[in-house]
């Protein structure tokens, strides 16, 4: 049954939305595949003149509060696809035009639309590899909440050859207690619950592991083990081995670990396709692995092959600079070398990730100034000033961008320098390429200018920028001033530098919606009044919030043309969510669901409430008798 001239016309005017009982009343069979394709309502539009086929849209998505992202036109009521584009951006009753006989018409019921959000930053590969081995929350696992979970790891794993996961806590050279176990950093507080197996467990800075003896031993390390370049196998007063690793020394037993991995297929199918499916849930249409190994980046172009990926992936590939062993450098160096194979319609490769310090928590950022309590000590370079600058050159050369991993102030300006002094040189790609400064903590005031000057683009990471703990721990190391100093993203953002977010998951939330309330408010989520850090000087608006989720982090993939935008011409990739975030107050922001994200027109995410009506047999929903899932 199809609605009249005049309720189409009221839903094209938008002054009388239909209810659920109207698009109820179509044919349940359209409606039936209109619910699984859409969720939202389903409403058969009256139109006088179908359009042709070639001329219709697939889809039409109506009555809509359309938020952008396209500086040119911000808000829109509606937008139609044709394939997995869209086509059209503007009023209903421009979008309405594109309906033809077989086109599906969608009531958005006045739900906020974005596009899909952008993670410029993150970690999925090592946050499959915690989510399927042993998964522990650095704030809340006890150590006897540990044990048991690491015994049933064990026990519904007898193939595995290790144990492995993460996150720990930060952990101390001086054997001090880890803070969520109230355990001492020793070996000993793991061989207590697996001694006959190698067990490692990550520090949530992703800097430093903690291991058992066993894996010690299956390394060949003992205490007369001399500590690899860029690492240290950390010692007691007695000079034994206390089980803690840093940097490199960490990655000595990891690679270790590594060489257990399953096979490309297994770890697509059965790993990454939920840790995606999970992002899509929070919004997220395309990422930025940033740091993949050559194995997990086959998993993503195994799963985009056979049209099962579920999100866009742009990647940075490590450096064999972050390997020990020359089987894994030549594996990095292979793929450095044949980005093309690593490429497929939804996987591309932006460059090489490049670490060049640690974390400000554990003094091993590299500072410009000695830290707190010491004359001298600034932080220890991960790799060589020189080397960075010979590795930028060289991949600058080969049309590959760096994206270095900058903790402190001296990492950041050794970046800002090295591209100045790149660009000097004749026949470089300095100015095409993107060269990157990823978290962009502690930046020197002198240097907030010179992203923009030298075209260095940037990620931060605010996700945590609020009082809390580990806020603290970086203020006894730096001094509270510089502390204040951190985040700087307005300064930069307003000098023209191209910026994005990148959470840096898995080592903090994905969660965009914290992330977008935290970098406005800058205090912890849900907070309408307290202290903040330096929001005054330093926080930016919700537009531009989104922007940095959007279109900055589309930037930030050189993908800007394609994604990051409600336009016409470009993927059709969006989310709609059940509040709109410019209405309620911007400490609610992190409450937000999302409804569905869509990828290149296709649904990846179809939200539980959604799911619900569905599965209720209402079809698309009858919110009158399900008041729970209205919104
Ligand atoms: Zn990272």
């Amino acid at each position: 049954m199809k609605h009249t001239k005049e309720e189409f016309e009221h839903i094209v005017n938008g002054d009388n939305i239909l209810n659920r009982r109207d698009f109820m009343k179509t044919g349940a069979k359209t409606a039936v595949i209109a619910a699984a394709m859409t969720q939202f309502g389903f409403i058969e539009v009256f139109a006088q003149e179908p359009n042709t086929k070639e001329e219709s849209a697939d889809v039409i998505y109506l009555n809509g509060k359309v938020y952008t992202s396209n500086k040119n036109q911000k808000w829109a009521e509606a937008f139609a696809l044709k394939g997995d584009k869209f086509v059209k951006v503007g009023t209903n009753k421009e979008v309405a035009a594109l309906r033809g006989k077989e086109t599906i018409v969608v009531d958005l019921k006045k739900h906020l639309v974005m596009p899909g959000l952008i993670d410029a930053h993150m970690h999925p590969d090592m946050a499959a590899e915690n989510y399927f081995n042993v998964q522990i929350d650095e704030l809340s696992t006890s150590y006897e909440e540990f044990r048991e979970i690491v015994l049933k790891d064990i026990k519904e794993n007898p193939e595995k050859e290790w144990v492995f996961g993460g996150n720990l806590d930060y952990l101390w050279d001086d054997g001090s207690d880890i803070k969520m176990f109230g355990k001492p950093t020793h070996k000993s507080i793991i061989d207590d619950i697996v001694s006959d197996k190698p067990a490692y467990f990550w520090e949530i800075s992703g800097h430093a592991a903690l291991v058992n003896t066993k894996a010690l031993e299956v390394c060949g390390i003992t205490k007369d083990t001399p500590d690899p370049v860029g690492g240290h196998y950390v010692k007691d007063e007695n000079g034994e081995l206390t089980g803690l690793l840093r940097e490199l020394a960490a990655t000595v037993v990891w690679e270790k670990f590594l060489d257990t991995h399953p096979p490309v297929e297994y770890i697509g199918d059965k790993h990454m396709k939920p840790v995606f499916s999970y992002l899509n849930s929070l919004g997220l249409t395309s990422v930025s692995d940033v740091w993949a190994r050559n194995y997990f980046i086959e998993s993503y172009n195994y799963l985009d092959r056979k049209d099962e990926l579920s999100l866009r992936i742009a990647v940075y590939i490590n450096d064999e600079v972050d390997f020990v062993s020359e089987e894994r450098k030549k594996a990095a160096r292979d793929a450095i070398n044949n980005i093309d194979k690593l490429t497929s319609k939804q996987v591309s490769i932006l460059g090489v990730k490049y670490i060049l310090d640690g974390g400000a928590a554990g003094q091993t950022a590299v500072m410009l100034e000695p830290y707190e309590g010491s004359k001298d000590y600034k932080g220890p370079w991960r790799v060589s000033p020189e080397e960075y600058k010979e590795k930028l050159f060289k991949y600058d050369a080969l049309g590959l961008s760096v994206n270095a991993h900058c903790a402190g102030d001296a990492a950041t300006r050794l970046v800002l320098d090295s591209v100045e002094e790149l660009r000097k040189k004749p026949g470089n790609n300095a100015k095409k390429l993107r060269h990157c400064v990823a978290h962009t903590a502690i930046v020197n005031k002198a240097d907030r200018k010179r992203f923009a000057e030298l075209d260095v683009i940037c990620d931060f990471s605010p996700v945590f920028w609020y009082q809390m703990a580990a806020i603290d721990i970086v203020a006894e190391d730096i001094g509270k001033k510089r502390v204040g100093d951190m985040f700087p993203i307005k300064e930069i953002m307003d000098s023209g530098a191209h910026c994005g977010i990148g959470t840096d998951w898995f080592v903090t939330p994905a969660d965009p919606w914290i992330a977008i309330e935290t970098v406005v408010t800058r205090r912890a989520p849900g907070l309408k009044e307290g202290p903040t850090l330096h929001a005054e000087e330093y926080a930016i608006s919700l537009d531009d919030a989104i922007h940095l989720y959007t279109m900055g982090s589309a930037y930030t993939q050189h993908r800007e043309n394609e994604i990051g935008s409600i336009e016409e011409g470009k993927f059709a990739d969006f989310i709609v969510v059940d509040q709109n975030i410019f209405e309620v107050p911007i400490y609610d922001v992190h409450k937000t669901k999302v409804l569905s994200t869509v990828l290149g027109g296709k649904d990846v995410y179809i939200s539980e409430m959604v799911q619900n009506i569905i599965d209720a047999g209402e079809l698309s929903g009858d919110y009158e008798k399900h008041p729970q899932y209205s919104s």
